[in-house]
């Protein structure tokens, strides 16, 4: 199969290699109980602003399994706001918690959303809310990489990526930004000849053998400083004097965005590509592949991308409804089915959990 020429199946197997070989180069990521390094590998996530494809957390392992009692969905900053600042005995909601800085409706909400999880403790005295932690929320992530995918690097692809890559330098919210590219087994890859950010690392990946090089090391960025945020930059042309617009972005602000990402990554790991997808297609199928399951379609006889393999497909055509009712093989089922296997596989991923 030549076949990883779409960024989408690029991405999949990247992040397959992403769960197995982290870190590319000799770090001090934690090991798990296993020996290996605990990571969560995610896709797709980041701000409203910037989207990254595929996010390596390098976690600490006691906290992350400390993490699992908070359950599998994600903390929003709300949630958050409330159970990182939970007081350890009784106290009014509103003595207990920092002003948010929005209405107090809304953390009152999100305290009954929390009581509703069971992942903090409520009660009524007179009118008023009380509350108590139930655990303390542990600093489970220790760094966030960003993993940028771009199979065919041309000329004109590198022109796109690199003002991505400086915003993402810029703003420095991840600690570390990488791009994996296709390898070419050329004696020097020729993405070191683009203009990308020299503090961006660059991965020669091989999506069959699942291996990858490092041709270029990243440098690590300053979460933890003021960052900037390129809003607009001048296009570059002779008549074009104007300055780059630009604002400052506050550490704290880095801070809790990091965390927010991360809650969404614990929740989503990288295998939830079905949720964008029709499952419940007759001809969707998962196909294991180096004991990775990969979407393919049955009719167009590839790997179909989320964009091709949704409700607009002209091919789609629901599955029996007796399908949902039977264990189906691997290659060949309902959309429940297949969604249970890949949260099967993701759960697998956090550590703690039951
Ligand atoms: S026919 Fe369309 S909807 Fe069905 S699996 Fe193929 S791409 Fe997806």
């Amino acid at each position: 199969m030549t076949g990883y020429t779409a960024e989408f199946g690029f991405e999949l197997r990247a992040c397959r290699w992403a769960e197995q070989e982290w870190p590319p180069a000799p770090t001090s990521v934690a090991p798990d109980d296993n020996g290996d390094p605990t990571i969560v590998v995610a896709r797709q996530l980041g701000t409203e602003r910037r989207r990254w494809d595929t996010i390596v957390l390098e976690c600490d392992p006691a906290a992350l399994r400390e993490r699992a009692r908070f359950g599998p969905q994600r903390l929003d900053s709300d949630l958050l706001h409330v159970v990182r600042n939970a007081p350890g005995e009784w106290t009014y909601y509103r003595d207990a918690l920092p002003h948010p800085g929005y209405p107090w409706r809304y953390v009152r909400e999100a305290v009954h959303r929390a009581d509703d999880r069971g992942i903090l403790e409520t009660r009524k005295s007179g009118n008023r809310i009380q509350i108590r932690r139930k655990w303390t929320y542990p600093d489970w992530l220790q760094r966030v990489v960003a993993i940028e995918n771009k199979p065919d690097l041309d000329r004109s692809a590198a022109r796109r990526l690199r003002p991505q890559l400086e915003f993402d330098v810029a703003i420095g919210l991840a600690d570390e930004v990488w791009v994996a590219t296709r390898r070419t087994g050329d004696r020097v890859e020729p993405i070191l000849f683009e203009d990308l950010p020299i503090e961006a690392g660059v991965l020669a990946f091989d999506p069959e053998s699942l291996t990858a090089d490092v041709v270029w090391n990243p440098r690590t960025l300053a979460v933890a400083e003021p960052g900037t945020r390129i809003l607009e930059r001048p296009s570059g042309g002779d008549r074009d004097g104007s300055a780059a617009r630009f604002e400052y972005v506050d550490p704290e602000w880095k801070r809790e965005r990091r965390l927010v990402i991360a809650e969404r990554a614990y929740e989503r790991g990288w295998r939830s590509f079905v949720d964008t997808m029709r499952p419940d297609c007759r001809y969707f199928h998962l196909r294991d592949r180096d004991g990775q399951l990969l979407p393919y379609c049955g009719v167009k006889e590839c790997q179909p991308t989320a964009a091709e393999c949704s409700g607009s497909c002209q091919f789609y055509e629901p599955e029996p409804p007796a399908w949902r009712t039977k264990g189906w093989p691997i290659e060949g089922g309902p959309g429940t089915r297949f969604k249970t296997l890949l949260a099967e596989r993701r759960r697998r991923r956090r550590p703690g959990l039951e």
